[in-house]
């Protein structure tokens, strides 16, 4: 199994009377796209703020790969939270200057940066003049200084048009796959779906659910079934199985609610073993959107 980069435990965070997170655990697997999915207000930002140290909680604690949080290990971090701070009177390249001085970073790695965001044919270009789309790649450039093996990025897509999103998703799916671990925090559950290997659900400061997308997805696995005169047997057979979360009936179809270790195929040879044949059998994964909604809804 792999290591957990980072381990947060029991993180909570008060502005006045507002808790912005409430007792929040999380692991975040070493070389996985974490995604922390949330409506607006749900505390993504507080909660990457605490791990940048740029908050501090009220309650609750960090460890970095394996040591508790501090400033070294922190600058090993490359980050991007919501709005990127650059001089608007330099140079895209002068304000990565700045960025690497305080990152502790060899100057000779802008250019690589600029070239991975290409906005090396604009480095000299002001900061002033650059698109919202340039600005935010020119954020993610200045994360990227110092070439970290952890890298965090606040709604990356941010400001992007279609075309830079699908670059922005691309580039996180690189950094992946060059054994880098990315934590990304969205309100958008597409953008998590498509890119993220991990994720966890936060509403109003409070966890969820976390785990990989798989498990998180196959909680929603429906089964629909049919065994026409032995439909009661068939329920009382699959009642017996471990990973049946509910079974109800429509009409003639028995729907089944289980979890995602099971499959059709096992289902079927199951029936065939007990001399039950379906006259129907159908799989259907439900998409995260509509578990989100249906948590975020509920709890
Ligand atoms: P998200 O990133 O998911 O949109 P935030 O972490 O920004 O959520 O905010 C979580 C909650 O804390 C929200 O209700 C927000 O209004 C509140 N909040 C965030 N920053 C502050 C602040 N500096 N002072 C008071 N309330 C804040």
């Amino acid at each position: 199994m792999a290591e957990n980069i980072v381990s947060i435990q029991g993180l909570t965070k008060d502005y006045g009377p507002l808790r912005a997170l409430d007792g929040v655990s999380l692991d975040i697997p070493e070389r996985s796209i974490f995604g922390i999915l949330g409506p607006n207000g749900s505390g993504k930002t507080t909660l990457l703020s605490i791990l940048m140290d740029i908050l501090y909680p009220k309650s609750g604690s960090i460890s970095i790969m394996g040591q508790p949080s501090s400033y070294e290990l922190r600058k090993k971090i490359g980050c991007l939270l919501e709005t990127p701070s650059f001089y608007s009177y330099l140079s895209a390249e002068d304000n990565l200057r700045i960025a690497a001085k305080i990152k502790d970073v060899d100057e000779a790695d802008i250019p690589r940066v600029l070239k991975r965001l290409g906005l090396y044919e604009r480095r000299a270009s002001k900061f002033s003049a650059f698109s919202l789309g340039m600005k935010q790649r020119l954020a993610l450039a200045s994360a990227l200084l110092g070439n970290p093996s952890l890298v965090v990025f606040d709604e990356p897509t941010n400001g992007l048009d279609p075309q830079g999103i699908v670059e922005v998703r691309g580039l996180i799916r690189e950094l992946w796959s060059e054994g880098k671990t990315v934590i990304i925090a969205s309100h958008l559950l597409d953008e998590v779906e498509k890119v993220c290997t991990h994720v966890a659900i936060l509403k109003k400061g409070k966890l969820l659910a976390t785990g990989s997308v798989e498990e998180v997805l196959g909680e929603g696995l429906t089964f629909k079934f049919s065994a026409g005169i032995k439909n009661e047997e068939l329920r009382s057979i699959l009642a017996k199985l471990n990973d049946i979360k509910s079974i109800t009936q429509q009409g003639d179809l028995l729907i089944v609610n289980a979890y995602g270790q099971l499959t059709a195929e096992e289902l079927n040879k199951l029936c065939f073993e007990n001399g039950i044949v379906l006259s129907h059998l159908e799989m259907s994964r439900k998409k995260l959107e509509s578990w989100f909604v249906e948590v975020t809804q509920n709890t």
